[in-house]
């Protein structure tokens, strides 16, 4: 029989924050990775490689998150085709924003931010929880936003989504705590990705203490923290990581 073998899922794990993150999981805790991608098999393809030279074993799976049953139907695939390994690590990192002033909003740019930052958690973390009960540890990490937190003007859709995720993230956590299973959130302020490529950093940025926008390594080396048994005792909180701009 196949030796048991340990991975990190990491959802949007093709680009900016996910493919960071991804790096970092197995650079600093030897993890396998599964990561999925939505459009951008190229660039997934590439951070698969990246994690192979680590001679650590790494697959991309084409899921969109917001689609419940595909979703579900992909993770459990690859489970009956993995039984003998286990995901002890889930980031909930695929995003999208659509900003837009509420009062012109279009359903659909409502409907699919939610569906991809909250129904997205939902579909994939229903899916995985239960293993890692059993196993008696777990990880689970949601990329969120300062948004979330703090509201942000023209992005009720996009705050709405991520306060809710912040919510479940503080509900699941009390719920699953006892089975070493930890539930947390990290809240990026304004991070250098695609996401924000088209914000006038030039300006935006002398509303940061720290003057500059964030990289997705910071990022990911808060997750990896958080992801380690350092992090043990660490559960149902919400951890910023933004340069100073809200507190
Ligand atoms: P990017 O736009 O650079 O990357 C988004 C990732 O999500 C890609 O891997 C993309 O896949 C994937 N994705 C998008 N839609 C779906 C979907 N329906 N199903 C599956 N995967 C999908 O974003 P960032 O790296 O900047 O953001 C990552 C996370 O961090 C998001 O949750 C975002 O809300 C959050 N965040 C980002 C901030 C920032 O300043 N950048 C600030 C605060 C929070 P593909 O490559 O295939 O398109």
């Amino acid at each position: 029989m196949a030796t048991e073998k340990k991975y990190a899922l990491v959802s949007g794990g093709s680009r900016g924050i996910g493919r960071a993150i991804a790096l970092q999981l197995a650079k600093d805790l030897n993890y396998n990775i599964l990561l999925t991608y939505f459009k951008q098999k190229e660039a997934a393809e590439e951070v698969v490689k990246e994690i192979k030279e680590l001679n650590l074993h790494a697959e991309a799976l084409q899921i969109d998150v917001s689609q419940r049953d595909a979703t579900r139907k992909a993770l459990n695939h690859w489970q009956t085709e993995n039984s003998n390994n286990t995901i002890e690590v889930l980031v909930n990192n695929a995003g999208i924003r659509n900003d837009g002033l509420f009062v012109w909003q279009k359903d659909e740019a409502w409907d699919s931010v939610l569906a991809t930052n909250l129904d997205g958690f939902y579909n994939l973390t229903q899916t995985l929880v239960e293993p890692m009960l059993k196993a008696k540890f777990g990880r689970i990490i949601n990329i969120v936003s300062l948004s979330g937190e703090k509201g942000n003007a023209g992005q009720v859709n996009y705050s709405a989504a991520k306060a809710g995720v912040i919510g479940a993230t503080k509900a699941l956590a009390q719920e699953i705590a006892k089975r070493k299973v930890t539930v947390n959130a990290v809240a990026p302020g304004f991070i250098k990705t695609d996401m924000t490529q088209n914000l006038n950093e030039k300006e935006l940025k002398k509303t940061i203490p720290a003057n500059r926008f964030g990289t997705p390594e910071e990022v990911a080396d808060l997750v990896s923290f958080l992801a380690s048994e350092k992090a043990n005792y660490i559960t149902g909180q919400v951890i910023h990581i933004n340069g100073g701009i809200y507190s």
